[in-house]
C-alpha cells in the first residue's frame, strides 16, 4: 500500500508523480508498483521458508507480461487458466515446468500445448477431461503430470460469484468421488499422478475455511496413501483476501502459520496459487474527471475511465478507494464517479465525498487484480495503457490500444 502515497501535496507510484505519468502517457491509465509486487511475493515467499513450496501466480489475476516477467525473475510458478496465458508465461520468460494449469474447460489444443511445453501440472476437473487428457499424452507418447481438484465442499464466505469449493459449483471433482477417479487415473496409461489441487474462492478473510478445506485434503491424501497412491504435492489454491475498504485481511503470517501446522513434516510439497493477493494493491488505475454534471437528486463525476476498463464494480458490486491525485482544500460534495459507456451499470464508485473540478485526477486504488486483465473494447474504446513504475523511473509495459487495431480483424461483406 505504501508504494501509492503522497508527497508534497501530491500522490506518487514510488518517486515518480502520477500526474507526470498522466501528462506524459493519457488517461485512463493503469500504474503498477514493482517495489509493491515483489515485496507482496517476497512476504508470501518468506513467511514460507523452510516448508518445501512453490508459489503459483495465478495469472488471470493480471497477465500482463510485465507482471509475469517480475514474478519470474523472483523464481515464481504460475497458474494458468488457459492455452493463451501459457503462451504469455513463456513469453515473459516464466518457466513452464514451474506452471500449473487449472480450469474446468481446457481444450484439445490447449492441453497439446501444455504438454508439449513440459508443464508441471494439469489440474484436472472432471472424468471427460482426465479421459481427453489420457487419450492426448498416450497419442504423443507422453504421460501427462496431473493433480485432481477437489472441492471440499467448503463456504469461503465470500461473494457467490467468487465462490467456486461448494458442491453446488461448476468447479472441480465432488469430494466422495475423488478416490474411486484416482484410482481409475492411475490405471490410465497416459497419465500421471502427481498432487491434488484445491481453489475455494476468492478474496477470503478468514482462515476458517482454508483449515477445514486443507484438512478435508490432506485426509484425502492420507487414504490415498494408506490406498498405496503417494503423492508428491498438494496444491491448496489461492484466494486470499486483501484490503479493499474496512475488510481485515488474513495476516500472511497467520496464513503461512496455518499451513505449516497443516503441511510440517508431510512428504508433499506445499503449492499456492495466489492472484489478487500479489497484485490487488499493487496497481491503481488513473482517470481524469471530464465533466461534472450535477442532478436533481444526485451529483455525477464523469471521469475517462469506464466499466469496460475495471469492471468490478458492476460486476461485483466492489469498492475501490478512489483520492485525487492533487488533492484540494475544498469542501467535499458527494459523487457517484461515472463512465462514458451507454449502460446505468458503468460506475466506478458511488457516493464518494471529493472536492472535484473537470480535468482533475483520480487514482482508483487496489486496481492491480482483476482490472485490467478483466478489460474490454466495449463501445469500441482502445484499452487503457499499463505503466510499470520501478524507483524514479516510469516504463510504459503497454500503449494505449489505437482504434484502428480494434477492428484490424474484422472485415464487411464482400460488395
Ligand atoms: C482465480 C484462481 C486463483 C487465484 O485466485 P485469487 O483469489 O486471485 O488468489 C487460483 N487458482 C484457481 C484455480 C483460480 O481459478
Amino acid at each position: 500500500m505504501t508504494a501509492f502515497a503522497l508527497r508534497d501535496g501530491e500522490l506518487f507510484a514510488e518517486r515518480v508523480s502520477l500526474a507526470a505519468i498522466a501528462e506524459r502517457h493519457g488517461t485512463p491509465c493503469y500504474v503498477y508498483s514493482r517495489a509493491s509486487l515483489e515485496g507482496a511475493w517476497r512476504s508470501l515467499d518468506s513467511a514460507l521458508a523452510g516448508l518445501p513450496h512453490l508459489v503459483c501466480y495465478a495469472v488471470k489475476a493480471n497477465s500482463t507480461l510485465a507482471v509475469l516477467d517480475v514474478f519470474a525473475r523472483l523464481g515464481g510458478g504460475f497458474d494458468i487458466v488457459s492455452g493463451g496465458e501459457l503462451a504469455r508465461v513463456v513469453a515473459a520468460g516464466g518457466d513452464p515446468r514451474r506452471t500449473v494449469f487449472s480450469g474446468v474447460g481446457k481444450s484439445a489444443a490447449e492441453m497439446r500445448a501444455a504438454l508439449e511445453a513440459d508443464i508441471l501440472c494439469f489440474n484436472v476437473e472432471s472424468e471427460g477431461e482426465l479421459e481427453r487428457l489420457d487419450g492426448l499424452a498416450r497419442a504423443t507418447g507422453r504421460r501427462a503430470p496431473v493433480s485432481l481438484r477437489v472441492n471440499p465442499d467448503v463456504d469461503p464466505k465470500t461473494h457467490p460469484y467468487i465462490s467456486t469449493g461448494l458442491k453446488e459449483s461448476k468447479f472441480g471433482i465432488p469430494y466422495a468421488d475423488a478416490p474411486a477417479l484416482y484410482r481409475r487415473a492411475a490405471a490410465m496409461p497416459g497419465i500421471a499422478i502427481r498432487g491434488i489441487d484445491m481453489h475455494i474462492g476468492s478474496q477470503i478473510t478468514e482462515l476458517g475455511p482454508y483449515r477445514e478445506a486443507a484438512s478435508k485434503l490432506l485426509g484425502l491424501v492420507d487414504r490415498l496413501a494408506a490406498d498405496g497412491l503417494l503423492l508428491e504435492h498438494v496444491d491448496v489454491g489461492g484466494g486470499l483476501g486483501v484490503r479493499y475498504r474496512d475488510e481485515v485481511p488474513v495476516p500472511v503470517a497467520d496464513y503461512a502459520a496455518l499451513l505449516r501446522e497443516l503441511f510440517s513434516g508431510r512428504r508433499e510439497k506445499l503449492v499456492l496459487e495466489p492472484g489478487r493477493w500479489l497484485v490487488a494493491n499493487a496497481g491503481v488505475l488513473l482517470t481524469r474527471v471530464e465533466y461534472l454534471k450535477r442532478g436533481p437528486g444526485k451529483r455525477f463525476a464523469i471521469v475517462d475511465a469506464a466499466m469496460n476498463d475495471l469492471i468490478r464494480p458492476a460486476l461485483y458490486d466492489a469498492w475501490h478507494a478512489v483520492e485525487p491525485v492533487r488533492p484540494r482544500g475544498d469542501v467535499a460534495e458527494r459523487w457517484d464517479l461515472v463512465g462514458p459507456v451507454c449502460e446505468s451499470a458503468d460506475f466506478l464508485a458511488l457516493d464518494r465525498a471529493l472536492a472535484l473540478a473537470p480535468g482533475d485526477l483520480l487514482a482508483i486504488r487496489s486496481a492491480g487484480a482483476y482490472a485490467m486483465a478483466m478489460s474490454s473494447n466495449y463501445n469500441t474504446r482502445p484499452r487503457a495503457a499499463e505503466v510499470m513504475v520501478d524507483g524514479d523511473r516510469a516504463h510504459v509495459v503497454r500503449r494505449r490500444e489505437s482504434v484502428d487495431e480494434l477492428f484490424a480483424s474484422e472485415t464487411p461483406l464482400p460488395r
